[in-house]
């Protein structure tokens, strides 16, 4: 995790939140290759589970809501974490993760528990007397539960159908830790699927299968991942079923999105509270009812997380080591570096020009200094899958040469073809 850590700061994947001010635990800054890869990740979920299927609808909805919203939803009297202090280090515990703890290491007593809410208060309003009380939205699955007449009386969707949506959320975690693992702001992609109570443990099971595919595809190696059950005395107070895909991080195994049957739970609440009809009518069933929600909920920062721990590698080459990070060509940040073999002899002309069209399909790096292995290396260590090299050949017969970060091996391509080439491998889309 160090090397991890130190690698996302140098190269500009992820920065301490308000570093020059001393940081402020928990929170977390992409800088310019981080926000690359969050987007890929986010666009290529989006794409999978929105776009590309005819049964989903998105949503982007505010951060800030009504605050019944979190009485109806149990978060206000539910949504509590138990902590404790050590009487002698002053450190601060989950009573419920105390045994995943180094804890404490100075082996002091420790305080009765207590509880607090994890919800992140804030004031609406601009005069004290007048101002609300609200909440950072802890979760982005109520607003979908809040919206969902509006979408239905919008759009023709038909049961079974869901409601998808990026978003941030906020919770006041006790102890954020484990570099991104857990902080105070991130961002969830969850996805509220309704359908007929007697359908909802065949799309639970289908959701499985879906969620385990996509962290293939976005190229985790599958033995670094696994299902967790929660066992029945366990579960949250709306579930009837959850289970998380939890991923091996150098830390230990740690959940990434977990998959849960709500029941009617949220959309009883929220009709009980707001006192709108919030059932739909199922014109196949010609049949009234509160559909079951099954929802697969997920968190980016973890997922870029495990994307991080999973693509980095160290090899050796020609005695010396090489770091590389096997990003997934979709997911990788920077798509393909161009490369002039040398400066002189025109070289670096005919290669910014062909950065510059390449840049208008795809994020691409150019880069003239130093030797050319010394280039190859810098662009491994970012995870650039493909380096284009302009060599004297090139101006000869207008071909380049193209070396694979993984294998390091290169082949030859006309230089015509090297959009295509390399778009039909980035792309989150199936454009070919
Ligand atoms: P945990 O038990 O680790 O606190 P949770 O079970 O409370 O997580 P959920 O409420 O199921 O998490 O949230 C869905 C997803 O949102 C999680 O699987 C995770 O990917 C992400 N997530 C939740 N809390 C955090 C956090 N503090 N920091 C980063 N991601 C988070």
């Amino acid at each position: 995790m160090d090397k991890l850590v130190s690698l996302c700061k140098r190269k500009g994947f992820i920065f301490q939140s308000s570093g020059i001010y001393g940081g402020i635990n928990g929170c977390w800054d992409f800088g310019p290759l981080g926000v690359e890869l969050k987007r890929n990740l986010r666009d290529h979920w989006w794409h999978t589970f929105v776009t590309s299927r005819d049964d989903m609808v998105g949503l982007d909805a505010s951060i800030l809501m009504h605050p019944r919203v979190w009485e109806a939803s149990g978060h206000v009297e539910k949504f509590h974490d138990i902590l404790v202090d050590c009487k002698a280090c002053k450190k601060r515990f989950r009573q419920d993760h105390l045994e995943s703890e180094i804890c404490p290491d100075c082996g002091g007593e420790l305080s009765e528990p207590r509880t607090f809410n994890s919800m992140l208060r804030t004031r609406m309003g601009v005069s004290e007397d007048t101002a609300v009380e609200t909440y950072l939205r802890p979760e982005t699955c109520q607003s979908i539960f809040v919206s969902f007449k509006d979408i239905a009386s919008s759009t023709r969707v038909k049961i079974p159908f869901g409601i998808a949506q990026i978003g941030k959320s906020f919770r006041n975690e006790v102890n954020p830790r484990n570099f991104i693992f857990r902080s105070r702001e991130f961002e969830q992609m969850e996805i509220e699927f309704f359908c007929h109570e007697d359908e909802a443990a065949d799309w639970f099971d289908r959701w499985q299968q879906e969620i385990w595919g996509w962290y293939l595809a976005i190229g985790l190696h599958e033995d670094k991942l696994r299902w967790f059950e929660h066992p029945k005395e366990s579960l949250a107070h709306y579930s009837k079923r959850t289970v998380d895909v939890e991923y091996e991080f150098p830390f230990g195994w740690g959940e990434l999105q977990g998959l849960a049957n709500r029941g009617v739970y949220d959309l009883t609440q929220h009709s009980q509270y707001s006192g709108k009809d919030l059932s739909f009518f199922d014109a196949e069933r010609k049949e009234r009812y509160l559909p079951t929600v099954i929802e697969p909920s997920a968190g980016v920062d973890r997922t870029v997380l495990a994307l991080l721990c999973d693509a980095y590698d160290e090899d050796t080459v020609k005695d010396e080591t090489r770091v590389v990070m096997r990003f997934h060509p979709k997911i990788a940040p920077v798509k393909a570096a161009v490369l002039p073999l040398v400066k002189k002899d025109g070289l670096a002309e005919i290669a910014e020009t062909l950065e510059k069209r390449l840049r208008r399909k795809f994020i691409t790096y150019y880069d003239h200094a130093g030797a050319i292995g010394r280039r190859y290396r810098r662009q491994d260590e970012i995870g650039t899958p493909f380096c284009i090299c302009v060599d004297h050949q090139t101006k000869e017969d207008e071909t380049v040469t193209i070396r694979h970060r993984d294998s390091m091996e290169q082949e030859r391509l006309p230089m015509a073809d090297v959009d295509a080439f390399i778009l039909k491998q980035v792309s989150v889309r199936d454009i070919f």
